[in-house]
């Protein structure tokens, strides 16, 4: 048994909403619910200043007596009051066997995302979740398969690109990722984790390029200022690849440790979408940075994306932030179009405490340029247009700050102070 959307749905909405105003079934409060395995988050409209504690504690008591039943360790609660315009008000978090700790927003919602920040730091007592940003370290995180994990040789950041489903970009925000980094003047490798389905050999146009192996070692490809590896070019691009667990973890950690990266500034790595074996090898072997999660604005996409943020964190990666592929689109007539309702992994994010790292345009230019293999031609702003470039550079640089701030608050980096 598992605790799963319905079964939550079913436990909270008898629940008294005090004041006289009966559950909050009837009185339509239950806005969100989110669960993975043993992390479950909450959203709820307001029932008002006097009513929003009490109603966490029956909600907290309720959830924690429903993950009891159904034999699951409630690992961490949160209950968010959202008001009229959906900013937080007030956020409630619960940790196994504790009572809640709660932060209130500043008014309009301004601070809901720094009060409730869950970046790495789900699994840890209450007490901790209450503290902000400094949650990142303590006893419990040595539960994590971060924790032993230790980091490549010569490569200073690892940056995975994760997604909770498949199609929504996530390869294509990998690659221009990793070539904003690289056209900075950063050392990049990018390596293709999505075994399952390997996408670089495109992407990057690597067609007719023969993998080279050295003394035991896969030399990666140097395109477009990048070092990339991919088990595209060392398979037959035509079969489906089948993996059974260990197989993926085999294949993924070879990858990783039996290629020539040299001295490398970033590492970006492109995950399989969803949660699953290859994520959880990359957990345990490799120290991370952190993970960019790529959605698109749909609420479906949002609830996968939800997911592999939790999975991250389950695993003590950080989740350096969100990204919004497919914002918007815009015709031939210069108009913008929201197809898919721009700004909602925005509003996913900031409901997640995680920071927002970008919006990029559905793009035509951008397409073609991914089929053909020449991710440059993306940053080439008098011919893919300001939109789409200017995109792709402001994601890079937010992804810089988020492991820069990631780095010093583990202590592996120091702040440095530029006099000019
Ligand atoms: P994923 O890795 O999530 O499965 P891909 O990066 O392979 O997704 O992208 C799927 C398809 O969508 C590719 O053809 C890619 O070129 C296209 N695509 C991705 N992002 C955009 C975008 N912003 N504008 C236009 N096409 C895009």
């Amino acid at each position: 048994m598992s605790m799963t959307k319905d079964s939550l749905r079913a436990v909270l909405g008898p629940l008294p909403v005090g004041a006289g105003r009966g559950t909050i079934e009837q009185a339509g409060l239950l806005e969100w619910v989110s669960v993975c395995e043993s992390f479950v988050s909450v959203k709820l409209n307001d029932p008002g200043v006097a009513e929003r504690e009490p109603l966490a504690g029956r909600i907290g008591a309720a959830v924690s007596a429903h993950a009891r039943a159904v034999g699951v360790g409630l690992q961490s609660l949160i209950v968010e009051f959202v008001d009229s315009a959906g900013s937080v008000v007030h956020t409630s978090r619960f940790g196994e066997g504790s009572s809640a700790s709660t932060v209130a927003a500043a008014p309009g919602g301004a601070s809901a995302s720094e009060g409730h920040r869950p970046i790495g730091g789900l699994g840890q007592a209450p007490a901790q979740t209450g503290s902000q940003t400094g949650s990142q370290t303590g006893a419990s995180r040595a539960q994590h398969p971060q924790d032993t994990a230790s980091g490549l040789p010569g490569v200073r950041s690892v940056i995975a690109v994760g997604a909770g489903k498949g199609g929504v970009g996530k390869s294509t925000i990998a690659v221009n990722l990793a070539v904003a980094l690289a056209r900075r003047g950063h050392a990049v490798g990018l390596l293709d984790g999505d075994i399952y389905g390997p996408s670089l050999p495109t992407l990057l146009g690597l067609g007719a390029m023969e993998q080279v192996v050295m003394q035991g070692m896969l030399q990666p490809f140097l395109v477009h200022g990048v070092k990339a590896i991919t088990l595209g070019k060392l398979v037959d691009a035509e079969k489906p690849l089948i993996w059974r667990g260990p197989m993926a973890h085999g294949a993924f950690k070879q990858l990783t440790e039996q290629t020539s990266w040299g001295e490398l500034d970033y590492l970006v790595i492109d995950l399989p979408p969803g949660t699953g074996d290859v994520s959880l090898t990359l957990a345990q072997t490799l120290r991370l940075s952190g993970a960019v999660v790529v959605c698109t604005p749909q609420k479906v996409a949002q609830d996968d994306a939800v997911r592999a943020a939790r999975m991250f964190q389950q695993l003590g990666i950080d989740v350096l932030g969100v990204v919004e592929n497919m914002s918007w689109f815009i015709g031939d007539d210069g108009k913008e179009y929201d197809i898919f309702g721009r700004g909602g992994a925005q509003v996913m994010a900031q409901r997640l405490g995680l920071p927002f790292l970008g919006a990029v345009p559905l793009n035509m230019a951008l397409r073609a340029n991914s089929d053909r293999g020449e991710p440059l031609k993306n940053f080439d702003a008098g011919v893919v247009g300001s939109a789409l470039s200017g995109a792709l550079e402001a994601v890079a640089t937010r992804v810089e700050q988020e492991i820069a701030i990631a780095e010093m608050r583990r202590g592996t980096r120091v702040p440095t102070l530029t006099v000019s």
